[in-house]
């Protein structure tokens, strides 16, 4: 046996196959966009705004051109006069960490809680500092944990709280969708993620029309009016009408997605019992399932053996925020962030996976060493 991938591995993701599945769907939606002759925020964009708004709850959803752009201006929306600086997690990948350096905020970060792997009460107040002005919550892997305490922390300290549901859309607890709890939230279509597009998109989200008004004129220059700049701080990010039409067309689909996604992760926490790998659970609506992960103190012997049996995996996320060279962060010592970062890996985990594969994928687990 060899080392590398053969073509019968079980793979992390394989766009193709939703593509194939729904390609009567997206071919019509091209059709759709051509024949209406608008091709920027035309009426697919503004038809999937309302349905996705409608879907999750919300009086605001704005198209942006990616889940990065959708951080950024999220926080630009809401940023308390007087205040330059974001907190956050490190374990989550970087994109708020490039959103808010991008957005000219500082970034600070505090450590995860060790069993939601997410920011927790108890974290963050351990960490605030007194320029923080928006503390930036993920829904990591589709968790949206219980973030009532954490929100009502922050407001009693005039902080406001953006939510990153860019693993979670579609994630929902009996108060309300991840995206609702928050001052405002950002989603991403990234063509993985749950509800992905064929290409770059994003959403700003929320239930306060003066945030609403903010990024819809952030999005487009800051423009007030046409040709007329009336805030700072604009770029242009759009939400493509093409994209829109294919977000359209798959948004009816997002719940057996969902639901899809969370069976897979189930199916490998009941194989993983007993075994040396802690596959980390997704067993309700309030967890959207998009990645399956599991923690091992002997990661790269375990993926070493997952591959020998054809399964692929990969870390989410290899290095923390606080860690990264190019972010040239504070020296700062964040326990748990910084372990999860060593023993964290993902199995594959997307609606398509036959239930051949994802048998393969129990049987490999069942069968470590
Ligand atoms: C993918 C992702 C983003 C960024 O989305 P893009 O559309 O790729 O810019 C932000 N936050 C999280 C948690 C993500 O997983």
């Amino acid at each position: 046996m060899s080392h590398t991938r053969t073509s019968s591995t079980v793979p992390m993701n394989d766009l193709s196959r939703g593509i194939s599945r729904d390609r009567a769907l997206l071919d019509a939606a091209v059709g759709s966009v051509l024949d209406s002759g608008y091709v920027i925020m035309g009426p697919h964009h503004n038809a999937f705004e309302s349905a996705l708004a409608e879907y999750l709850g919300v009086t605001h959803l704005l198209g942006v051109a990616s889940g990065t752009d959708a951080l950024e201006i999220a926080i630009k929306a809401v940023m308390p006069a007087g205040k330059c600086a974001v907190m956050t997690a490190g374990n989550a990948g970087g994109y708020t960490s490039t959103a808010a350096r991008r957005g000219g905020f500082q970034v600070r970060y505090a450590d995860i809680d060790p069993n939601s792997l997410c920011l927790s009460e108890q974290t963050v107040s351990d960490a605030l500092t007194d320029d923080v002005g928006v503390v930036v919550i993920t829904h990591l892997y589709g968790n949206l944990t219980d973030i009532s305490t954490l929100v009502a922390l922050c407001h009693d300290r005039g902080i406001r709280v953006v939510e990153d549901c860019a693993q979670a859309i579609g994630a929902r607890r009996a108060d309300g969708a991840a995206g609702t709890f928050g001052d405002i939230a950002a989603t991403s279509f990234y063509p993985t993620k749950n509800l992905g597009a064929i290409g770059d998109g994003g959403a700003v989200i929320t239930n306060n029309a003066k945030f609403a008004q903010t990024v819809s004129q952030l999005r487009q220059y800051g423009w007030g009016s046409k040709y007329r700049v009336a805030i700072g701080g604009g770029t242009n990010s759009r939400l493509d009408e093409l994209q829109a039409a294919f977000l359209l067309v798959r948004l009816p689909l997002l719940d057996g997605f969902n639901e899809r996604r969370r069976k897979i992760v189930q199916r490998y926490f009941a194989a993983a019992a007993d075994g040396p790998l802690q596959v980390l659970p997704a067993d309700g609506p309030h967890h959207a399932a998009h990645l399956a992960v599991a923690l091992s103190r002997r990661r790269t012997d375990i993926r070493e053996q997952l591959l020998l049996k054809g399964v692929a995996t990969d870390v989410h996320f290899p290095v923390p925020d606080h860690q990264q060279i190019g972010f040239a962060a504070v020296p700062q010592s964040l326990p748990y962030t910084e372990n999860v970062s060593l023993e964290i890996l993902s199995l594959p985990c997307f609606p398509e996976l036959t239930d051949d594969e994802v048998d393969l994928v129990c049987n490999a687990i069942r069968t470590l060493e």
